[in-house]
């Protein structure tokens, strides 16, 4: 049997969509399912869409996804194979070079709009010389455009949709060489896809039109063709496409927001995929075990940004502290700055895991939570330390006391804070206002905070009788 060979070919033009991962996804499940290989083709033939670190932010995005790839290719340095099966194509007369300028090109399509026709490129060159169109080529810029058949019918068969046919009279001679030298998409795809063995063409729903002109060039070229499995759209609630005004679309934007990579990952993969109607939550490893190109539906996928915040709490609960620990320290290093990072690095981040775990959706909320380690209180009046207090005399010597309480503490943990600082409430009998109220103020300062024991434990035996001890100077 064929191996399997299926790629990822992303445009370099910015940071990869969740859409682009989710094709990224299948393929690499498919590949690892398979044992086959999983090949990521970097398509930058259109320069002027090109940005700075693009290639860059493909391979981080699949990175950080841990989508390995097993080779890597880039258009842009494969030109010359594009030319040669350009030129091929042009002496079988199957292609032919246009030498239509941009202004001849204006005119035709003004001319076709007033007419109420559908603007297209009229076949002016199809017949050309071809004696002529060498000559001219060394003077003269041109782009080479594909002979589509006229006539009859385009079969196209996706593995979802089974058989789909196009009429030919909608088909134009479109451009696979550009004035630059570049191939196009249509052209460069094609090409990469039968040098490099594809065995199967995974890739977004929005190239399902394109697909009438991607057979005509496999026929061309005398070349057997892939099989092509075109993934459903990804829509919004509101039913239209996912885009910016709907929120974070790109993989970054989603890290950013302190998404983690199993919940992603989970989410993703449900997004025009299901093993049945009821499993909902799943492993790479089991993903990779029961993956099956037969399970992709037909229809658009709903981006439910609302079950995407359920998987990422569920996985912050559910994953090992150590594991949250690690996707906080990193997380926590690219959100906040140098002298804080410093700060909190200084704790520990299995603590943190612990405290944040049942009460985050998202790491950006354990940020929140763990502000109150970097952000020491400082207060403007003595009234704000003592507002929990009835007055300023039983602050002192609650502060005092919590003092005291805290120094004989040997195992400093949180259930031994707790404890003691229970008993310290009922001893002297403070309302739980008074004393752990006051503590939150002192210890935190904070709007949003975890229980003042958690706050306590964390920070340790020594910062804690610090806050406690410059508060109880101030006042
Ligand atoms: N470069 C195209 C894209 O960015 C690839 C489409 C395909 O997989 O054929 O979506």
């Amino acid at each position: 049997m064929k191996e399997t060979r299926v790629r990822y070919a992303p445009s370099p033009t910015g940071d990869p969509h969740v859409g682009n991962i989710r094709s990224a996804i299948f393929n690499w499940l498919f590949a690892r399912n398979q044992k086959g290989k999983f090949i990521l083709r970097i398509e930058d033939t259109d320069q002027a869409r090109m940005v700075d670190d693009g290639i860059q932010k493909q391979k981080d995005a699949l990175n950080w996804m841990g989508l390995n790839w097993d080779e890597v290719y880039i258009q842009s340095e494969r030109i010359e194979i594009y030319t040669k099966y350009a030129e091929k194509l042009i002496d079988e007369d199957k292609a032919y070079r246009c030498f239509a300028t941009q202004q001849e090109l204006d005119d035709l399509r003004n001319k076709q709009k007033a007419a109420g026709k559908i603007t297209r490129y009229d076949g002016r060159y199809r017949n050309y010389d071809l004696d002529l169109s060498q000559k001219r080529s060394k003077e003269d810029p041109f782009v080479i455009r594909f002979k589509s058949p006229q006539e009859g019918i385009t079969k196209c068969y996706d593995e979802i949709r089974g058989e789909i046919t196009f009429n030919n009279k909608e088909l134009d001679d479109f451009i696979i060489m550009k004035s630059d030298g570049f191939p196009t998409y249509h052209f460069a795809n094609v090409v990469d896809d039968h040098l490099m063995n594809i065995s199967h063409v995974m890739r977004a729903e929005e190239w399902l039109p394109s697909l009438p002109k991607h057979v005509n060039i496999y026929k061309s070229l005398d070349w057997e063709m892939p099989l092509f499995v075109h993934l459903p759209m990804i829509l919004a609630s509101d039913k239209t496409k996912l885009s910016k005004r709907h929120g974070a679309t790109s993989i970054q934007e989603f890290i950013n927001e302190g998404y983690i990579k199993p919940a992603m990952f989970n989410f993703l993969v449900l997004l025009g995929w299901a093993l049945d109607d009821k499993t909902e939550q799943f492993t790479i490893e089991e993903l990779i075990n029961v993956f099956n190109i037969k399970k992709i539906s037909k229809s658009p996928a709903i981006f439910n940004k609302q079950k995407l915040d359920w998987f990422n709490g569920k996985y912050i609960r559910e994953l090992k502290s150590d594991e949250i620990a690690k996707e906080l320290d990193l997380f926590f290093k690219n959100s906040i700055n140098i002298k804080n990072y410093n700060i909190i690095k200084k704790y520990n981040f299995v603590d943190i895991a612990n405290m944040i775990k049942e009460r985050s959706k998202t790491l950006k909320d354990s940020l929140m939570l763990s502000e109150f380690i970097y952000n020491i209180p400082s207060f403007k009046s003595k009234e704000e330390v003592y507002a929990m207090c009835d007055d300023i005399d039983q602050c002192s010597y609650i502060l005092k006391s919590t003092i005291d309480c805290l120094n004989k503490i040997d195992d400093f943990n949180i259930e031994t804070v707790q404890f003691e600082l229970k008993n310290l409430m009922e001893e002297l009998n403070l309302k739980p206002k008074n004393l752990l109220g006051t503590l939150r103020i002192v210890i935190t300062n904070q709007k949003i905070s975890p229980p003042v024991f958690d706050c306590i434990s964390i920070l340790g035996k020594k910062e804690s009788v610090n806050r406690i001890s410059s508060a109880l100077d101030f006042i």
